[in-house]
């Protein structure tokens, strides 16, 4: 990853300076996290995920793999098509201390009226952070691990990572909900770090 590993490519939605704090154990396992998540320009990041059906061993597996890449990666949120399964289900984490969420299947069920602009980050795109403006509540249903069904509702950065996970699923990124002005900055910042990235 070259250049990028010192860029703050955490899926956070605020800033990546504890990067910098990182011990090398750690940092290594989040460069190893980091290669099996897909970058931007693949297509499953811009397919619509296909709804969730079985719920088996196969299913329970494939979300702990997705928690275990999300803590390495030290993101706050992971959806399937970011490991290349077009699958309808994303995991989250707002707080480091508390238990991991799975939601499969979600339906956006009610979105309050204040909305609220926050700077995003992805790890599909890392190096990159953007102001996205979101609704600041949130209601989804979906279902868990075991079919069984689940409601969340959730305010601020919880509703905001509910949200951008959710995005992922139907092949929408954050470049497609910021101001032309940040995109293009984006744009150009991305190919700042590509042309880095091969000089490295
Ligand atoms: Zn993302």
């Amino acid at each position: 990853m070259g250049v990028m590993a010192d860029e703050p490519e955490i899926d956070e939605y605020e800033d990546g300076d504890e990067d910098h704090t990182l011990d090398p154990e750690a940092r290594a396992r989040r460069e190893a996290a980091m290669e099996r998540i897909v970058r931007m320009g693949d297509p499953v990041l811009r397919t619509v995920a296909r709804p969730v059906d079985g719920f088996d061993g196969e299913l329970r597996q494939e979300i702990r793999w997705m928690g275990e890449l999300m803590h390495d990666a030290m993101g706050v949120g992971l959806a399937a098509p970011q490991v290349g399964i077009s699958h309808r289900l994303f995991v989250y984490r707002v707080e480091p201390d508390s238990p991991i969420i799975a939601v499969i299947n979600p339906e956006l069920e009610w979105t309050g009226d204040e909305t609220e602009l926050g700077e995003e980050g992805c790890l599909s795109i890392p190096g990159i952070q953007v102001d996205v403006e979101r609704p600041v509540h949130v209601r989804i249903g979906g279902v868990d691990e075991f079919g069984e069904v689940v409601r969340v509702e959730a305010s601020g950065l919880e509703a905001r990572v509910i949200q951008h996970e959710m995005d992922h699923l139907d092949g929408v990124l954050i470049l497609d909900r910021t101001s032309k002005d940040q995109r293009k900055a984006a744009m150009r910042t991305l190919r700042d770090l590509e042309r880095g990235q091969t000089l490295a």
